[in-house]
């Protein structure tokens, strides 16, 4: 892991577990500060004091993403500390599966505010300044789901689904100011997420899948690794499904 932290700041949503851990880990190791947010200030605890041991540099944010006004203040209180936030990965997710005939308004408006909304009040906080110094990234962590759909996940299918347009017109309004904003696409990764799978719907699923096994968190952190990186300037308004080749 670097000492220097010459590429800037990356803020990360849900870093204190599974996907968006192994991005806040990955994107240390660049030479990023990264902010870790999480619901609890334990996991985002957790990560942060694992990237500052490992000679990395990290700070840990508890904030609850779905509230518009938690994350405006925090957005605040960051760019008072760092002036610019230089990546920003949306990656906080949550599940809340059911039919739909028996999907409470509770569970699709949790769904919606935690996966969907919570994308449109960071972006609207910390994106002035990227602008502004005419760089940055925006990275959106979708899922397959929303490209396909899938029975029990109609609130979470049209969350993710809807990170995609909105992913979209953010690219558009933003590449004059060479802003980059692209979607990520997992497929079934081996998270907390998805470790109430019995062995029998994993091995169900693993035999959809033509790579034959679920991912690991580390595969979606390179991709979003590589679209933070100079390398990926000139790419926007995408969407990358890592997923084992489940959607071709
Ligand atoms: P995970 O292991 O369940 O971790 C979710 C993270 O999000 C945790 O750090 C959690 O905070 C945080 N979080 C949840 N609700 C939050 C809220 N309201 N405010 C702040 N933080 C919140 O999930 P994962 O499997 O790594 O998934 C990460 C992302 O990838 C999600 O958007 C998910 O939809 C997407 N994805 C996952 C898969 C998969 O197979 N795992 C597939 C496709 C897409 P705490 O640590 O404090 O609880």
């Amino acid at each position: 892991m670097s000492l220097q932290h010459e590429k800037g700041v990356a803020l990360v949503t849900g870093a204190g577990r599974g996907i968006g851990k192994a991005i806040a880990l990955r994107l240390a190791g660049c030479g990023y500060h990264v902010v870790c947010v999480s619901q609890s200030a334990g996991s985002c605890g957790a990560a942060a004091e694992e990237i500052n041991q490992n000679g990395g540099s990290a700070e840990a944010l508890a904030v609850d993403v779905s509230d518009a006004t938690a994350v405006r203040e925090a957005c605040e209180s960051i760019l008072g500390k760092h002036e610019v936030v230089d990546v920003l990965v949306n990656n906080a997710g949550i599940t809340r599966d059911g039919l739909l005939l028996r999907m409470s308004e509770d569970d699709w408006d949790q769904v919606m505010a935690t996966n969907l909304s919570s994308c449109f009040y960071w972006v609207k906080g910390l994106s002035r300044p990227m602008t502004r110094k005419r760089h940055g990234r925006i990275i959106n962590i979708s899922s397959v789901v929303g490209l396909m759909g899938n029975a029990g996940q109609v609130n979470y299918a049209a969350a993710k689904a809807g990170m995609l347009g909105f992913t979209k017109s953010l690219a558009r309004e933003f590449a004059g100011r060479s802003v980059t904003a692209n979607v990520v696409a997992p497929g079934f990764i081996d998270t907390d997420m998805t470790s109430s799978l019995t062995d029998e719907v994993r091995g169900k699923i693993s035999a959809q899948i033509p790579l034959k096994r679920l991912g690991k968190a580390d595969d979606i952190a390179a991709m979003v690794e590589f679209l933070a990186s100079e390398e990926a300037n000139y790419i926007t308004g995408q969407v990358f499904t890592v997923d084992g080749g489940m959607v071709m």
